[in-house]
């Protein structure tokens, strides 16, 4: 069998994490890894946004900002060389960390987000610490305040350091759809202008990227959303199906159809070697050995996240602003005590760094023929299901109908390019797909998946 990836660039579907991941491969070995090379640290400097989507997880927000004075003790117990009060992240052993700013909103903040980069800046250099020439910054945003003057100020400051990432959820109909000010505005027009600008002022060689996040509410308008956003110049579309418990077999065929008419566009207009779409793929949806045994996701221990209250954790998601009063507030550390010192925090860690694939999946789901990319969110799974070692599987339609259309687009793909030696195995089996494409559908599928 030939190459199935011929014509498929991976580069193009990585996230900023992994692109810094896979930069760091390349520089001497003099600099030191500890467990991880690089760490993400998330700041929440405020709960408040000025948008409310429809599909956000935040369900608890409130008007609650970061002090200066709680971020500067967070940070202090990061550096401190003494790491006896933060045995489990010592930030002496990774040479590179990315500070992830996030809200609510956090250009409601953005004094605050430039204080703390400041202070964070000159305490590196005062240590000699690692992270001094080893440190990016991350803001994740809606986009609608990129243009005030105190945001355009804060990139002249930290010039190369900043990379954002702005939500834009293709075009404006989808868009406008989830993303609104409260009073019912879309925010589509500013967030795209925020785009539009931030793109062109990317370093050269780097491909503009964006996060399309899937929901029943705008599942149909897909193929006119990432149409869209190729017009805009992306060439890389991450687009990803929320995990919550929102999805009906009717919503996996919307999909499914939404795809096969994003396969024959590229197709027929020569983008397959140009722009790619991170569920086609053709890596993905195949089984997975049983020793590929990680969990899915930063959600088990490795990140650090710190809220408005000096409370830390390991992701955002397990904070009180996103798991309202469905389970409590899963921290493990505080500024004041130190991370896994208080005897609950360390258990919380210890359970978090316990869990892997065998140990949250079914048997269906370990074993499963398309496992390859079917993921879960850690801290999902702990608010629905009361444990972070358990999986939520209410994706499972959604990644079949991914998995599908996956076979369709690059079985087109070898075929429009008469390599009669490459196919994609339909690896989706008939007894699933039938709800959701029907068997016509599914004769065609293995008709092109055939030598
Ligand atoms: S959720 Fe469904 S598609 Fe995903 S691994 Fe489990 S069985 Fe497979
Ligand atoms: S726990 Fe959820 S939000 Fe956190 S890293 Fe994992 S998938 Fe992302």
């Amino acid at each position: 069998m030939g190459d199935v990836c011929k014509y498929y660039n991976k580069r193009y579907t990585e996230d900023y994490n992994s692109q810094v991941e896979r930069l760091i491969r390349y520089l001497p070995k003099q600099f030191p890894v500890g467990d991880k090379a690089l760490r993400n640290i998330t700041i929440q400097v405020t709960e408040d946004c000025n948008l409310c989507c429809s599909y956000c997880y935040q369900i608890n927000k409130s008007k609650q900002r970061l002090s200066f004075d709680t971020a500067k003790k967070f940070i202090d117990l990061l550096l401190d060389p003494d790491q006896s009060k933060n045995p489990a992240y010592n930030s002496w052993e990774n040479s590179f960390v990315i500070l992830d700013f996030i809200g609510g909103e956090p250009l409601l903040e953005i004094d605050l987000v430039s204080q703390i980069c400041h202070y964070f800046y000159k305490r590196l250099i005062e240590l000699d610490h690692p992270w001094k020439v080893g440190y990016m910054i991350s803001i994740g945003t809606n986009g609608t305040l990129y243009f005030d003057e105190r945001v355009q100020r804060f990139i002249d400051e930290f010039p190369g350091r900043v990379s954002f990432s702005i939500t834009l959820d293709g075009n404006k109909r989808l868009h406008d759809s989830c993303r609104v000010f409260p009073d019912g505005s879309g925010s589509y027009d500013k967030a795209s202008a925020a785009c539009l600008d931030w793109n062109k002022r990317l370093a050269e060689g780097a491909v503009p990227a964006s996060k399309l996040t899937i929901a029943p509410e705008n599942v149909m308008y897909l193929k006119e959303a990432v149409l869209h956003m190729i017009d805009l110049g992306y060439v890389n579309i991450n687009e990803n199906c929320v995990y919550e418990d929102v999805w009906k077999t009717s919503d996996a065929t919307i999909l499914y159809n939404q795809l096969k008419e994003i396969a024959d566009y590229l197709i027929e207009n020569d983008l397959e070697e140009k722009v790619t779409l991170r569920i086609f793929d053709p890596t993905l949806y195949g089984p997975m050995e049983e020793d590929d045994n990680d969990n899915w996701c930063g959600g088990d221990g490795s990140m650090l996240a710190l809220d408005v209250n000096g409370d830390i954790f390991n992701c955002v998601r397990y904070m009180k602003s996103s798991l309202g009063s469905d389970q409590p507030p899963l921290k493990i550390g505080d500024v004041e005590n130190g991370i896994a010192i208080a005897p609950c925090d360390k258990s919380n860690l210890e359970c978090m760094r316990c869990i892997t694939r065998r140990s949250q999946s079914t048997d269906e789901c370990f074993n499963c023929p398309i496992a390859k990319g079917c993921g879960w969110c850690s801290a999902y799974n702990y608010q629905t299901l009361g444990t972070v070692n358990k999986r939520a599987t209410f994706i499972c339609d959604m990644h079949k109908a991914e998995a599908l259309a996956n076979t369709y687009y690059w079985n087109k793909v070898f075929r429009k390019h008469n390599e009669d030696d490459i196919r994609l195995p339909l690896e989706c089996p008939r007894e699933w797909a039938l709800p959701i494409i029907g068997k016509d559908e599914y004769d065609m599928l293995a008709e092109l998946a055939s030598y």
